[in-house]
């Protein structure tokens, strides 16, 4: 086969903004070292463009969820640098574990067991302090399986760090209390908002995630953290349409005068979601708005304020993330991650 042409979708990636984030993140966690969180393929913006930049920047540890996420990150970085946050569920990811030496996240007595009966070696502990997802009860922290353990990093997970909440001090309270109770050697508990709560959440290492890619979920983040991804499209097709004149599946825009559209290649497929409907795209400043629904590979907007604009000319996404996330109600977790492969990363 040929050479693919170049796709009419592209995500352009500031690498400089990147780097900036986590200098930002690191500085911000003080004396503790910022790691950062690569999972889902760097939250969607992709491992091969994201993690040298993250690595070049100063990170040397790096957090994936699944055994199969360990392999493109260790392209990057030496795999004794990714811990995988989910933990061995099988015999055969605690073997793929010892054969690569990406280090587990223990998050169950069952795991512990797995792991220690395969021959063990150097783990995270995960503890659970009231988010009840992953991790070890307090109370089974006395197990002597758990000591058994070759504890690098002691980790917890904040459940709302992203808020004001009596739970953020609750947590860390828990999580004080179990650190002299088990041996190790380093302490983690702060994701990118915990970093914002301040010192007292800071321990050892911190675990940056989204505000690494443009992620602002606490006020004291906004004047630090840049926009990194902004996804592009290409126009397919200008077309003229007459006054009464319907847009796209179940005709839900009418025009009420003749006026300039243009079809752009962008759609849910991309990852581009109908909750974008009665939102708008960009070109140089200028504000497009969407007509009718979103369709799997498509979307229309309104070319009255934009009369130069022709077919394969390209608009901007408007990805600035909390205000992507008011627009359309997703999380901004969930904008960078639906982020689809028809994208070129670049
Ligand atoms: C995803 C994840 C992070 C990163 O969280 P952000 O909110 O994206 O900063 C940190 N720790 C754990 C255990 C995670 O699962």
């Amino acid at each position: 086969m040929p050479d693919k042409p170049p796709p009419t979708l592209r995500l352009k990636i500031d690498r400089e903004a990147l780097g900036h984030n986590w200098r930002a993140l690191d500085t911000l966690s003080g004396k503790a070292e910022a790691g950062a969180a690569v999972k889902a393929d760097c939250y969607g913006l992709g491992v091969d463009t994201c993690v040298p930049v993250l690595r070049d920047a100063g990170a040397q540890q790096f957090f994936v969820a699944h055994w199969g996420e360990v392999e493109d990150v260790a392209r990057h970085v030496p795999t004794s640098q990714i811990a995988v946050l989910h933990g061995p569920l099988t015999s055969e990811e605690a073997s793929y574990a010892r054969a690569t030496s990406a280090v587990p996240v223990i998050d169950s007595l069952r795991q512990a067991r797995l792991w220690l009966e395969g021959g063990g070696g150097l783990c995270h502990l995960m503890v659970d302090t009231g988010i009840n997802r992953l991790g070890i009860g307090i109370d089974e922290i006395g197990e002597p399986l758990i000591a058994e353990l070759n504890i690098d990093c002691l980790m917890s997970h904040l459940a709302c760090a992203d808020e004001d909440v009596p739970m953020n001090a609750a947590q860390l309270a828990a999580f004080n209390g179990v650190i002299g109770q088990i041996k190790h050697r380093r302490r983690s508990l702060a994701n990118s908002a915990g970093i914002a709560l301040g010192g007292n959440y800071h321990f050892d290492l911190t675990r940056p995630g989204l505000s690494l890619y443009g992620g602002i979920q606490r006020s004291e983040l906004a004047e630090l953290i840049r926009q990194v991804a902004y996804p592009e499209a290409a126009i397919l097709q200008v077309r003229v349409l007459k006054a009464g004149d319907t847009v796209g599946y179940n005709a839900t825009f009418t025009a009420a005068k003749d006026m300039r559209v243009g079809v752009v290649s962008l759609g849910y497929a991309d990852g581009f979601l109908r909750s974008w409907a009665g939102g708008h795209l960009q070109h140089e400043g200028r504000t497009l708005s969407l007509l009718g629904k979103v369709s799997m590979d498509m979307v229309v907007v309104d070319l009255t304020e934009a009369p130069e604009l022709v077919e394969g000319d390209w608009l901007s996404v408007p990805y600035f993330l909390p205000d992507a996330a008011q627009q359309t109600t997703l999380s901004q977790y969930e904008l960078l991650t639906l982020l689809g492969t028809r994208f070129a990363r670049q």
